[in-house]
């Protein structure tokens, strides 16, 4: 079944009207921003959304300014019939699907200033310098658009979610975030819009990333951070990937772990090329109150 009364938006004027009206009539909003490529991944935040909000709202924009690279922002998918016939399915109310002009108007001072406390400097914002500018930016951009009560994002983004809930807590916005966990296909792989771009073998071995992440949690008691570091750095080494970075990190502020003795929140994060396509993935290890 489909379901038909799901509204698009295109403009920022259209989408606020619209919502400000259910705002007086005491209607909670759920927001999902994404980039489209939509998956079960993405479909899982709007479920949670649902659970607790009136209205699911999701967006669908490829935000130029948080990639680093041009070739990787003129490849990445962009399946918007796909997308709007699934968020339809999934009982979404409002696809908001901007343009970038829409999103920038020129004129408009649109970067946030904030202190992301050096968050930004760690793990991805080593090997994508100013991403995460790009992602603070668009993120704070569109809750200023749509102003919802909850916001949903990923585990899967862990410096990402970890990014803007400091936005949040910097700049004192009215808006709960919701972190979601994280999706994974039957063997293992963490979902992303980006596995589509995997070859036949790499897909197939995309598995070892997942196994590696396990492994690490199996040992957490066995080795020492140094241990499960190089050892997960070695298997992530084969076939044709190379391994970017593999972290012990602490949770709250993403500094490496030397002793995991005294860790009491313990994340495994990596990103991993696969021929030309970067995977990022993470694991909770050890999370105590
Ligand atoms: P993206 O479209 O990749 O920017 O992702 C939009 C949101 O979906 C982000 O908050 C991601 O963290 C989240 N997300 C992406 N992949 C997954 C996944 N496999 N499981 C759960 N959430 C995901």
């Amino acid at each position: 079944m489909v379901f038909d009364r799901m509204k698009i938006f295109k403009t920022v004027r259209d989408l606020k009207n619209y919502l400000k009206e259910q705002r007086k009539n005491g209607k909670s909003i759920g927001f999902v921003p994404t980039m489209g490529a939509l998956h079960a991944g993405h479909v899982s935040l709007m479920n949670q959304a649902k659970k607790k909000n009136e209205i699911v709202v999701c967006s669908i924009f490829v935000n130029p300014t948080q990639f680093n690279e041009s070739s990787d922002l003129k490849k990445y998918p962009r399946p918007i019939k796909k997308d709007t016939a699934l968020l339809k399915k999934n009982k979404v109310d409002i696809l908001f699907l901007p343009s970038v002009k829409a999103v920038y108007p020129k004129g408009k001072k649109v970067k946030p200033n904030v202190d992301l406390k050096g968050l930004d400097q760690a793990l991805e914002g080593k090997f994508r310098p100013g991403h995460f500018e790009g992602v603070v930016q668009v993120v704070h951009r569109l809750l200023e658009i749509v102003n919802p009560t909850h916001l949903y994002m990923g585990q899967k983004d862990f410096q990402q979610f970890t990014i803007i809930q400091q936005m949040i807590n910097d700049l004192k916005m009215e808006v709960d975030l919701v972190v979601c966990p994280i999706k994974r296909e039957k063997d293992g792989l963490a979902m992303s819009s980006r596995n589509v771009r995997l070859t036949r073998a790499n897909r197939k071995n995309a598995v070892l990333i997942n196994k590696v992440l396990k492994k690490a949690k199996r040992n957490l008691n066995k080795k020492t951070a140094k241990q499960i570091v190089y050892e997960s750095l070695e298997s992530l080494s084969q076939y044709d990937f190379k391994p970017e970075y593999f972290k012990l990190i602490h949770g709250h502020n993403l500094k490496s772990i030397r002793n995991l003795k005294t860790a009491k929140y313990v994340v495994a994060v990596t990103a991993v090329w696969a021929g030309d396509v970067r995977l990022i993935d993470n694991m909770i290890l050890l999370k105590t109150k």
